[in-house]
């Protein structure tokens, strides 16, 4: 059985509707597919009619995107982490809220990171970006990348961020996330499993180390992604070590964008059926505690 637990679709930032995205998956010999759109559920019904079409199993996720904010020597210290939550109810109206206030963020963003740009002498057009991005529900940085690769300004989305976009260039914009302690809390209490996407990505810890990863567990997270193309080989065997250590759930995925990154082909990581079985379990149990279905896997 092969699990692919981490991509995302038109909906947010991939390239795919969320019926091609599935199709894709199938092609690709996969049997588990979450779609994970960032900070939205607005792909599921599509992507659950196709898995059923195609007859693979489609399990509802999001990608939200949070910080967390801890003290080190040097003071306070703030990061971004990017959240997974698989199968809580979307209509749990405090999670709605709190994805409504990080999806306002991201609308909000767009016009500074272009009047950013307009400063540097490079006129981008609000409508080219929204045009580009389609009928997704989270606009974000990609889609403002997509619009200086049509306008010939960069040759990629990887281009563009390098040059204007990332923290430290100089487009970059800061936006709203929720703080992760209540965004863990709130998955849970919409009877969803949360899991820490690509902890250490970029190849590092960055404030997420065993005993913050405890802490957190402490709060109802379930599990941590490991296997992701952001870990190298030593990332990855120090975090299996840890989440031995914790017992926390081990996912692997491919963080599936379509054409929108390279080297994220589907099922190019891939989670294990054991691990698989446990995050259904905890997420059935997290629904029974909260009295809600959560939401549902479909197909086989
Ligand atoms: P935003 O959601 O607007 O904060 O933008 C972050 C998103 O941009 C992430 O979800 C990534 O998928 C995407 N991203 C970040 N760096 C790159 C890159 N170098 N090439 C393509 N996509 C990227
Ligand atoms: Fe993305
Ligand atoms: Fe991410
Ligand atoms: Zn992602």
């Amino acid at each position: 059985m092969r699990i692919d637990l981490h991509t995302h679709s038109q909906v947010s930032d991939g390239t795919e509707a969320p019926a091609d995205v599935v199709r894709a998956a199938a092609a690709a010999g996969l049997d588990v597919l979450a779609l994970t759109d960032h900070d939205t559920a607005a792909g599921w019904a599509e992507a659950a009619a196709a898995a059923q079409e195609v007859g693979i199993a489609l399990v509802p996720g999001m990608e939200i995107s949070t910080q967390l904010e801890t003290v080190t020597a040097s003071g306070p210290h703030r990061r971004g982490v990017h959240l997974l939550a698989y199968l809580p109810d979307p209509t749990y109206p405090p999670l709605a809220a709190a994805l409504g206030r990080v999806l306002d963020g991201r609308n909000d963003r767009v016009p500074a990171v272009l009047a950013r740009l307009a400063g540097l002498g490079i006129e981008v057009a609000h409508a080219r970006v929204a045009r580009l991005a389609g009928p997704t529900a989270a606009m974000g940085r990609p889609h403002i990348a997509d619009a200086l690769v049509d306008l010939g300004v960069v040759a990629d989305r990887t281009e563009a961020f390098h040059r204007f976009l990332n923290p430290g260039r100089p487009a970059y914009v800061d936006r709203y996330a929720a703080a992760l302690d209540d965004m863990v809390r709130l998955v849970v209490e919409a009877g969803g499993v949360a899991v820490i996407a690509h902890p250490w990505g970029r190849h590092r810890p960055d404030g997420l180390g065993e005993e913050q990863l405890a802490r957190l567990q402490g709060i109802g997270l379930s599990g941590i992604e490991i296997d992701h193309q952001d870990h190298d080989p030593d990332d990855r065997e120090r975090l299996r070590a840890i989440a031995a250590d914790l017992g926390l759930v081990v996912t692997g995925s491919s963080d599936y964008h379509g054409t929108g990154k390279t080297d994220h082909d589907l099922g190019c990581n891939t989670t294990h059926p054991d691990e698989y079985a446990r995050l259904l379990e905890l997420a059935a149990a997290a629904a029974e505690r909260a009295g809600r279905s959560g939401g549902w896997v479909v197909g086989p």
